[in-house]
């Protein structure tokens, strides 16, 4: 049996002309779980018995269990008990732009970062589209409010979970359902170009990530196990091909480690690496973990590699700092509670 958030409206008509019934019941479906967010199909008003007898066989309406939930000022922090016990994590941040989740893609993930929380506890599983379309309505039901914007950039890899994050993204840009706008979800990747190579021909119109967070290859694969495979100039060539084809500005994430990768001929390294490419440099103060020996960089450490990439003429921002009292840095709050 379907968790019927997994399915996409044109899932739903599908099954819907292959039971014989009329397409647009489809439509009526996602009002009452999108719109008018009901809890069980016997609240679909508008739907015949006998339709809702054929949903109830073939699909269930279970939600994620939502057990552990951290809070300040600007972030809410969630840990979510899915059905086989698995825990994942999502962050919900206020901007004065509206409100953003972090969604996790994967329980756990196989990239290995060595400063990554996540990567730590190896992948257990792919998420399912429905336990990630769950993240978003279990946390707005539970704070009352409507999330804008989407980052996948929770525990996971989400180009190593592509056909279930693909479904996903189809399930809540609908504007028959969640409707949140391609320019308002972020996918964010450690850089599998393969992966970005078909996803660069889909019509998705979402933003794209790359966690880059080294200016050559050596310092790459130090701290990112996947730069042995995919290197820095496979990534460049290939994000130049997706500006080339989407004619979409592209993200470069960027970690700031102290005395790692924060020197000023990181910053000129960079900036020679990204010259006359559309992009723009999201600057990250590293999250610090217990398990992890890697430190924060300081304050004028980050400005002095602004600054460098600023005079280069680079777009560049310093990301605002969310819940690192929390633990909010991906996979940690998961990690904690798996040591308990
Ligand atoms: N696997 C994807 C998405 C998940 S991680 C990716 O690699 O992009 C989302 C972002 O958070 C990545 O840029 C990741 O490198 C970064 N990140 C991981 N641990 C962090 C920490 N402790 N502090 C700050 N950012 C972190």
């Amino acid at each position: 049996m379907h968790n019927i958030y997994g399915l996409s409206l044109k899932d739903l008509e599908d099954y819907f002309i292959k039971k014989g019934e009329k397409k647009f019941k489809a439509e009526q479906v996602f009002m009452w779980l999108y719109k008018n967010r009901v809890n069980s199909f016997d609240e679909f008003s508008n739907i015949k018995k006998e339709t809702i007898e054929l949903l109830k066989q073939d699909f269930n309406m279970d939600k994620l269990q939502i057990i552990k939930k951290l809070e300040d000022d600007s972030t809410v922090k969630y840990l979510f008990n899915l059905s086989d016990k698995n825990k994942i994590e999502a962050v919900l941040m206020r901007h004065d732009y509206g409100n953003s989740l972090c969604v996790s893609s994967q329980v756990g993930c196989n990239m290995g970062c060595s400063f990554c929380e996540s990567g730590r506890l190896k992948k257990v599983r792919d998420l399912k589209a429905y336990e990630m379309v769950l993240q978003i309505l279990e946390i707005e039901e539970d704070l009352n409010l409507r999330i804008s914007h989407v980052v996948l950039m929770g525990i996971g890899e989400p180009l190593d979970n592509y056909d279930n994050v693909m479904k996903f993204i189809d399930i809540i840009n609908s504007n028959k359902g969640i409707n949140i706008g391609s320019r308002h979800i972020t996918i964010s990747t450690c850089g599998l170009v393969p992966k970005i190579k078909e996803f660069m021909k889909t019509d998705k119109q979402v933003n794209l990530a790359i966690s880059l967070h080294a200016s050559n290859d050596e310092l790459r694969s130090k701290l990112m196990k996947i730069n042995k495979v995919y290197k820095i100039s496979d990534i460049i060539e290939v994000i130049k091909e997706y500006i080339k084809v989407t004619n979409r500005r592209v993200t470069f994430e960027y970690i700031m480690l102290k005395d790692v990768n924060d020197k000023v001929e990181n910053a000129i390294e960079l900036a020679n690496l990204l010259k006359g490419i559309n992009c723009y440099v999201n600057l990250i103060p590293y999250n610090e973990t217990s398990h992890i020996e890697y430190k924060k960089s300081s304050k004028e450490q980050i400005m002095k590699f602004y600054d460098i990439l600023k005079k280069n003429n680079i777009n560049v921002t310093v990301r605002k700092e969310f819940g690192s009292n929390l633990k909010a840095a991906c996979g940690q709050l998961r990690s904690l509670y798996m040591e308990e």
